[in-house]
């Protein structure tokens, strides 16, 4: 859980503190493993009956009049199948292929640098945000210890993959100061190429835009997830009492999911 939020400059005086308080939230905000994420979710799915298809590929989505359709590639095999609706919300690879559908691209020329680390001292609940020399990171409050999202460099990035844990903990030591004391551990680093990519319109015929699929911005802002949500909450309002929509659930919903999503 996040309850206080602390952003600084290195080589800055002054910090702005956010405390849950303040705000009179019960919380700031919470770190969630993505596996815990996506096994609630799946429970959901089945609970609502939803049929899903694992470990299955969306090789092609097309917009006809009244219909869309989707290739598969599968266990099974290749399939297709028709509906009155799509929710595309793959990421964003399969929106060039849409009429009408122009993706903006803006090329940060940077990558996420993540890693989990623990500190001397226990986080109690605070998330820091740091606008460091080498660009900005966040230390999010996660177990025991910190998940570390660093912006730098793509270069940096790459040397930060490979430098042995001490020399990692040395620079976050120095653009972090000792506020939670020693930096004791830092595991191992995944590396993100970061860019703006936003769609021109979210719909085109009969498919429907959401998620990153439709934006994905800097992990900065922290509200690619929170857009997303925000997303299917709009969608499901615009949704109800369309007739359509009624009849497709009436003859089941299915769920293309590729392996490891
Ligand atoms: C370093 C980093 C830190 C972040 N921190 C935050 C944060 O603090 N808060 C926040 O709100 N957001 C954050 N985000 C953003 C957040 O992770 C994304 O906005 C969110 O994951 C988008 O979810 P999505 O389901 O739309 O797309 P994705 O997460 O891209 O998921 C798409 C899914 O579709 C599957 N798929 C792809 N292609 C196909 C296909 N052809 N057929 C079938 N399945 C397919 C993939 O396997 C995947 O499971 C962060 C992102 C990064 C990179």
């Amino acid at each position: 859980m996040i309850d206080t939020v602390h952003v600084s400059q290195q080589g800055a005086w002054g910090r702005t503190v956010l405390n849950r308080a303040d705000l009179a939230l019960p919380h700031l905000g919470v770190v969630v493993d993505y596996p815990v994420l996506t096994t609630a979710i799946n429970q959901q799915l089945e609970q609502a009956g939803v049929n899903v298809r694992w470990d299955t590929r969306v090789t092609a989505v097309k917009s006809l009049h009244h219909y869309a359709t989707v290739s598969t590639s599968g266990p099974e095999g290749e399939d297709w199948l028709t509906c009155r609706l799509v929710v595309l919300a793959e990421g964003g690879a399969l929106a060039d292929t849409l009429p009408g559908v122009k993706r903006l691209v803006h090329d940060y020329r940077q990558s996420a640098v993540l890693a989990t680390i623990t500190t001397e001292k226990p986080h109690d609940g605070v998330a820091y945000e740091r606008f460091s020399h080498q660009g900005p990171f966040a230390l999010l409050p996660h177990g025991d210890g910190f998940m570390l999202v660093w912006t730098r460099s793509h270069d940096d990035a790459q040397t930060l993959q490979t430098l042995d844990d001490a020399a990692v903990i040395a620079q976050l030591q120095q653009a972090f100061g000792d506020r939670q004391g020693k930096i004791v551990s830092v595991g191992p680093r995944a590396v993100f190429p970061l860019a703006l990519r936003q769609v021109n319109r979210v719909v085109s015929g009969r498919v429907v835009l959401i998620g990153n699929a439709a934006q994905t911005m800097h992990p900065v802002a922290a509200q690619g997830l929170n857009l997303g949500l925000r997303d299917a909450i709009g969608l499901t309002d615009a949704l109800v009492g369309v007739p359509d929509v009624r009849r497709t659930a009436r003859s089941g919903r299915l769920c293309c999911r590729a392996q490891g999503g």
